[in-house]
């Protein structure tokens, strides 16, 4: 794993949140696409080395809105760069944690992403991501 690609924060209302965030970091936010998938819309901020990625529900179903649910607004995850992807869902497999994801899935923002279950990772949801070439 690589540097932390971005942290991601799930919010009640994106409006609201795109206005704290832009008034937070100094600048708005540089892209905002939906993973219909997902049921999310993602808004991601550049964070000079990292980026934060806002997730907003866009039904009651979504993950996102499930999680807000039960943990309330805040940081949902951490994703950390890799350039294999499939190589590191098999290493962290092997090393004992815990996949979401055994195959990798579309993302946001270009990238094929992959959960490990926050049971075997302190309670911390984690993210890997490969860039698509
Ligand atoms: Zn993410």
């Amino acid at each position: 794993m690589k540097q932390v690609e971005h942290i991601g924060i799930a919010v009640k209302d994106l409006e609201t949140s795109i206005a704290l965030y832009t008034s937070l970091l100094g600048k708005p936010p540089y892209k905002r696409e939906e993973v219909e998938s997902e049921g999310v819309i993602t808004v991601f901020f550049d964070a000079g080395n990292t980026k934060i990625e806002l997730l907003g529900a866009t039904r009651e179903d979504s993950p996102i809105a499930k999680f807000i649910e039960k943990r309330g607004e805040g940081i949902h995850h951490i994703a950390f760069a890799v350039e294999n992807i499939r190589e590191n869902i098999q290493a962290k497999s092997d090393a004992g944690f815990e996949l979401i994801n055994s195959e990798p899935k579309e993302g946001a923002d270009n990238k094929l992403i992959a959960f490990l279950h926050p049971k075997s990772t302190g309670n911390v949801l984690v993210e890997m991501c490969e860039e698509k070439g």
